[in-house]
């Protein structure tokens, strides 16, 4: 069954059919089928089968991290028999484990059939009114939806802008497909959750609204950057890519270890997609267009391929050849826009920037204890006796988000851009006011060019990737 498995995503054909999917996804789950009661079932880091006694730790395998045992896997869906497929592939999902979460979380369940309903909260729909603003508090905005934030912002943009009325997208099936994107997000995962891919979608909103683009993308590049915004990190599963690669992940193997998590959102979005046949109205060569050009703008957002995108910017600025009237050009806007969304943090104002600072190395410090547990090798940046946080922003605000921001203010010089690099600047200072220590180190590696860009930016780019 596992060659089954393999054959049936190494096929020949690039455009793989519904089924396929469905065994990506049943293929990450670690199963347990002496466990008649399992109800939820969940990937990665801390594998566990729900039962009526609770959460369980489940061992397979060589290694803790990699639990998958696809014949079990397959034997068990085929073998049950009465129970529909779609209510297979609901509990074989990796982060169908919504309710749990939720719950853990002490968010009461909201009834995703009455997610859209316009009574929602007054003061979150107050909110919407400056969604386009670089202020906006996406923390608050996800207490007053109840944890709901991506599917309220993603919606209300899609509405704002008219494209479900320009696409005909079909009001069941679209809240169906933001419900679905929003559960496939971790939300025990400090950082890379819904709120951070809300927040990346509010960011890419802000972007597309700036002069440059608005004037010329088309409607089609708005849906395909907001969709590719709020699916980017689809299933991050909270540790990064060289974990994966350590720990003998599959997913590792199934991508040759090239954009291992970014592969895995794109296809996690279109899995989505096609189940919820939100684009099944639409001619095919168009719906695998779209699928298309939503992997490219998610793979866009692999930080090990920082250098390349940010050499490509720079030369088409240096010789200001970029057209916009092109399609292939704006695509590599659309790519570089949400690139900057995806890493904006450090550019928000100092109480929202600050929050996201203190989850993403919590996550970090969190695979780091992992390592440390298991005797692994502990990742740069993710060692929590060795780092702060400090160090950390420090470091990735010198190495990989001022000199992505700086090209961008150089094509988009707008307030916006001027307010951004003002935030970063404001930002760093304050986190070498808190940690002198970082500071000093960062600035010794800026005084040594070839230091300054090899060393210490390949070393955050694929290690201490905060956007992995
Ligand atoms: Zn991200």
């Amino acid at each position: 069954m596992r060659f089954k498995f393999f054959f049936s995503l190494w096929s020949v054909t690039s455009s793989w059919c519904i089924k396929k999917i469905c065994n990506v996804r049943r293929g990450a789950i670690s199963y347990d089928s002496s466990d008649q009661t399992a109800l939820y079932i969940r990937m990665l880091g801390d594998v566990r089968v729900r039962s009526q006694v609770g959460f369980e730790p489940e061992r397979r395998g060589s290694h803790p991290y990699l639990g998958v045992d696809f014949r079990t896997l397959h034997s068990r869906a085929e073998s049950a028999g009465s129970i529909p497929a779609r209510r297979i592939r609901r509990l074989f999902s990796f982060q169908r484990h919504l309710l749990s979460s939720r719950l853990l979380r002490g968010a009461p369940h909201l009834n995703p059939l009455h997610i859209l309903d316009e009574d929602y909260c007054g003061q979150a729909k107050c909110m919407l009114e400056k969604v386009g603003s670089w202020n906006f508090d996406i923390f608050l905005f996800d207490r007053l939806t109840n944890g709901n934030s991506l599917v309220f912002l993603t919606f209300n943009l899609l509405n704002q802008y008219g494209l479900i009325e320009l696409f005909q997208l079909d009001m069941v099936k679209l809240r169906r497909f933001l419900v679905l994107v929003q559960e496939d997000y971790h939300n025990q995962n400090p950082y890379h959750n819904a709120v951070h891919a809300a927040d990346v979608t509010q960011a890419m909103h802000c972007y597309l609204r700036e002069p440059k683009l608005a004037q010329s993308l088309t409607s089609f590049d708005i849906l395909l950057g907001l969709l590719a915004a709020a699916t980017h990190d689809l299933d991050h599963p909270g540790v990064n890519q060289p974990f994966l690669i350590k720990t003998n992940h599959y997913l590792a193997a199934l991508y040759r270890n090239t954009s291992v998590l970014e592969n895995h959102h794109w296809r996690s979005a279109v899995g989505l997609l096609r189940e919820t046949e939100l684009f099944s109205h639409l001619p095919v060569e168009d719906s695998l267009s779209i699928e298309r050009q939503l992997g490219s703008l998610i793979l866009a957002t692999d930080i090990s391929r920082q250098n390349e995108y940010l050499s490509r910017f720079r030369t088409h600025l240096d010789e200001n050849d970029l057209c916009l009237g092109h399609a292939s050009h704006r695509h590599f806007v659309l790519q570089m826009a949400l690139k900057c969304a995806d890493i904006c943090n450090p550019c928000r104002p100092w109480e929202l920037s600050k929050q996201w600072s203190e989850k993403v190395t919590e996550e970090f410090f969190h695979q780091g204890d992992i390592e440390k547990k298991h005797k692994l090798e502990i990742s740069p940046l993710c060692d929590s006796e060795a780092n702060t946080i400090a160090s950390v922003q420090i470091g990735f605000m010198t190495y990989v988000v001022e000199p992505l921001f700086a090209e961008w203010a150089r094509f988009s010089d707008t307030r916006l851009s001027q307010t951004m690099l003002g935030h970063l600047g404001l930002n760093k200072a304050s986190w070498s006011a808190l940690e002198p220590e970082a500071s000093g180190s960062s600035e010794e590696g800026e005084s040594e060019p070839g230091r300054a860009t090899e060393e210490p930016s390949s070393r955050a780019l694929s290690q201490g990737s905060q956007e992995s």
